[in-house]
């Protein structure tokens, strides 16, 4: 049985160590994160386990089993500034209970090999570059645009990853460790409002939604806001508006989907002129393919008719795109097993935001997730917070989906 006490103890002397009273300080590639990787390291030491930093900056700790198929157990320890004290940290210390636990249980070698895995800089807070190790891990490093990422501060990535000893040249040797890949799972807190709302303490994750984000500009006629009678204007705003309201009932008639308006920009952008031109951004978001490709032509199609009613143009160009990746249904399965078999009752959501999870299913590994509730929907701040007691069943829980899920790996 895996110790959901001691994985608390684990966070809170890790937030002791590396929060300050704005919350979780391990940014990463900062010393407060190196600080929390060296804490890490130490907890190791009592385990007949080897570890090591592979070329991305990914720490990697391996306890052998009989057989060379791996199960990875994975999360981040790095967090936003002023971050909150679960956010990643759950998944790696709950995997570090999870290799004790096979140590344990199996007089030190299980019969599949474990790996528990710290992706580097899951965040991207600093550099705008998100998944960063876990991309490196999966084929997708991006060097090219890596070497001209700096911080605010004007330190280049290059910098900071030297300063730990990553060589931004090499960051794509990481894939070495796709080797024996059998599955991969990660225990995460919601960091959304849903599974509080329902009164359920944990979730099986489906997948990771599928983003179409775009720039929308519509062009209109700029006139004067006094001389201009209402009937002849082309008010570029007046279409843009439309359009923010019609996304809504174009997002509601799916369950799972949203679409956001999140950036108006309009020019001359003065209170004495009809608005000639407005730049608009959308994204949107669900776990279908086809549903999102729907929603897309159908914001297309609104844009293209208000843009007609208002005496305008509207103009579309994509900022960003990517599929929706589904976890595997049979570890999907398994985690649901795991949840109800610790809770007696389950739920099944898609995840909004992206997670190194995501990378390894990418590559056709079987991978799924679990959520634990969130208290408020709130993340990334120092209010982030989840009840002990859903902290502790979802350590129990994942547990046992550690366990089933070696079995499966075994017989498949
Ligand atoms: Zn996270």
């Amino acid at each position: 049985m895996v110790d959901a006490a001691r994985v608390l103890r684990n966070l809170e002397e890790l937030r002791a160590l590396t929060a300050d009273e704005s919350g979780a300080q391990r940014v990463a590639w900062s010393p407060m994160w190196l600080k929390a990787r060296e804490w890490f390291a130490e907890k190791l030491k009592t385990l007949p386990v080897e570890d090591h930093y592979d070329a991305a900056g990914n720490h990697w700790v391996t306890l052998k089993g009989a057989s060379e198929r791996v199960l990875v157990v994975g999360s981040h320890l790095d967090s936003v500034p002023n971050g909150g004290w679960l956010d990643g940290c759950l998944g790696v210390l709950a995997g570090l209970e999870v290799l004790t636990n096979f140590v344990e249980t199996c007089n030190g070698q299980p019969p599949v090999t474990v790996k528990l895995v710290d992706w580097a800089d899951e965040e991207g807070a600093r550099f705008g570059r998100s998944l960063f190790g876990s991309a490196a891990f999966a084929g997708k490093a991006t060097i090219a645009a890596d070497r001209g990422r700096t911080d605010r501060e004007g330190v280049t990535l290059e910098a900071a990853l030297a300063a730990c000893g990553v060589d931004v040249e090499r960051v794509g040797e990481a894939v070495v460790e796709q080797k024996n890949l059998a599955a991969y799972i990660e225990l995460h807190i919601e960091q959304g409002p849903i599974l509080e709302r329902m009164g359920k303490p944990l979730a099986v994750v489906q997948g990771t939604k599928g983003v179409e984000r775009w720039a929308i500009t519509f062009r209109g006629q700029e006139a004067h806001s006094g001389s201009t009678p209402m009937e002849v204007r082309r008010d570029a705003l007046a279409a843009a508006a439309k359009l923010a309201l019609e996304i809504r009932p174009i997002a509601r008639r799916h369950p799972q989907a949203v679409a956001t308006m999140g950036s108006v920009k309009t020019f001359p952008g003065i209170v004495t002129a009809v608005v000639g031109r407005c730049e608009t951004t959308l994204d949107m978001r669900d776990l279908d393919a086809e549903v999102l490709a729907g929603m897309l032509r159908e914001a297309q199609a609104a844009s293209e008719r208000f843009a007609q009613e208002e005496g305008c143009t509207v103009e579309w160009a994509k900022i960003w795109s990517i599929e929706p990746i589904p976890f595997s249904p049979e570890l999907i399965a398994l985690c649901e097993e795991a949840i109800v078999e610790t809770v007696g009752v389950s739920e099944r959501l898609p995840s909004g935001p992206l997670h190194d999870a995501a990378e390894v299913a990418r590559l056709g590994v079987p991978t799924v997730m679990m959520f634990v509730q969130s208290l408020k929907g709130l993340s990334h701040n120092a209010a982030e917070d989840t009840r002990r007691e859903h902290l502790e069943q979802a350590v129990e829980a994942f547990g046992r989906l550690s366990e089933k899920t070696m079995q499966w790996i075994g017989k498949s």
